[in-house]
């Protein structure tokens, strides 16, 4: 399987879909889920092309662990979350739906289970939630 240059993370990484970013390096670039299943729910993606983690680099798979590492550190700090669970999917068969390597960062709190998949957040939450995580990023 090939890379598809207009998946929609492609296409959020020109700049061609809006997105609430909380962080970028040079190589990986977070953002907030728009059908979070968690509050805080974020995606990590590499900048550069990789349908997931069977094609991608060592490099790619490396800077994306970086950041994944940095965001949920501010996430324990900006929700006061007790654990992170951390899902990445690869092909329709492994579950996933974009196809563009991406790993998904969710806080958790005790008992709290995940929303179920597919249901749009609310706009306003997103951003405050994204609000909370840059914050807690610049401390
Ligand atoms: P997966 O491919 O791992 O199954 O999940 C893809 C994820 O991308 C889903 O959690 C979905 O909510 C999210 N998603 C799909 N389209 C968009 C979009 O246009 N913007 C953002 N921020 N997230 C999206």
């Amino acid at each position: 399987m090939s890379y598809d240059n207009d998946n929609i993370f492609a296409k959020i990484l020109r700049g061609e879909i809006p997105s609430e970013m909380v962080y970028q390096d040079a190589d990986t670039f977070a953002f907030m889920d728009i059908m979070p299943r968690a509050e805080g729910h974020v995606l990590v993606i590499p900048k550069s092309p990789a349908r997931n983690m069977l094609d991608a680099s060592p490099e790619q798979l490396a800077a994306c662990l970086a950041t994944v590492q940095k965001v949920s550190q501010a996430m324990l700090k900006a929700f006061g979350a007790a654990g992170i669970t951390l899902q990445q999917f690869n092909e329709a068969a492994g579950g996933q739906e974009v196809f563009h390597l991406h790993y998904h960062v969710l806080p958790r709190h005790e008992g709290i289970r995940l929303n179920p998949p597919g249901v749009m957040g609310d706009q306003d939450l997103i951003k405050a939630s994204a609000d909370k995580i840059r914050t807690a990023l610049q401390a």
